[in-house]
């Protein structure tokens, strides 16, 4: 039976711990930083699109959430909001620009064509945008309303601050000279 002075390594804890808080603080502040300045790529393709303008004109103001700015640079953008059907000879296009967007990055299918294929049960129609990209937020609706569009938009700003960053240890690589 070991004692009790074997199995608690105090140097090694507070170290952990010390990382921990710092892991901890690091992650709220990043999280929350991105979170509030999520850069969209509205890749609008069909009649969604009408109701991607209305979220993002006056009335709803979808810059109360600090996501306002459509770049149409994949190199600028954080956030690929896929806005209605995509074909199949759309997808190569949808998933280059997803390939060039900045790490990290972010999803929402925006309405049934995107999240399912939605009615287009057919041949040229891409039976939902997860078999050529990750996504992290589906929005229902044909087309959804933007209500439920700022609903989806506040569940990735959750996922968003939930996420862990882990900090590096860079002190082994150090004394190994890398
Ligand atoms: S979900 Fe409905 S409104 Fe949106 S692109 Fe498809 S058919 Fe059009």
């Amino acid at each position: 039976m070991p004692s009790e002075i074997d199995i608690v390594p105090a140097v090694t804890t507070r170290r952990e711990e010390a990382q921990g808080f710092f892991e901890g603080l690091v992650s709220k502040s990043l999280g929350w930083a991105r979170k509030n300045s999520l850069w969209q790529y509205p890749f609008v393709t069909a009649c969604c699109g009408m109701e991607y303008m209305s979220v993002a004109s006056a009335r709803y103001d979808i810059a109360r959430f600090g996501a306002e700015v459509p770049r149409f640079s994949p190199r600028q953008a954080d956030l690929l909001l896929v806005v209605g059907t995509i074909n199949c000879k759309q997808g190569p296009v949808l998933k280059r620009i997803y390939e060039q967007m900045a790490e990290p990055k972010w999803v929402i299918a925006f309405g049934v064509c995107a999240s399912s294929g939605g009615f287009y049960d057919n041949y040229a129609t891409v039976q939902g945008i997860d078999r050529l990209v990750p996504v992290d937020v589906y929005i229902p609706g044909c087309p959804p309303r933007p209500e439920q569009v700022l609903d989806g938009l506040i569940l990735l700003q959750k996922k968003v601050q939930a996420q862990q960053h882990k900090l590096i240890d860079r002190v082994p690589a150090l004394a190994a000279g890398k």
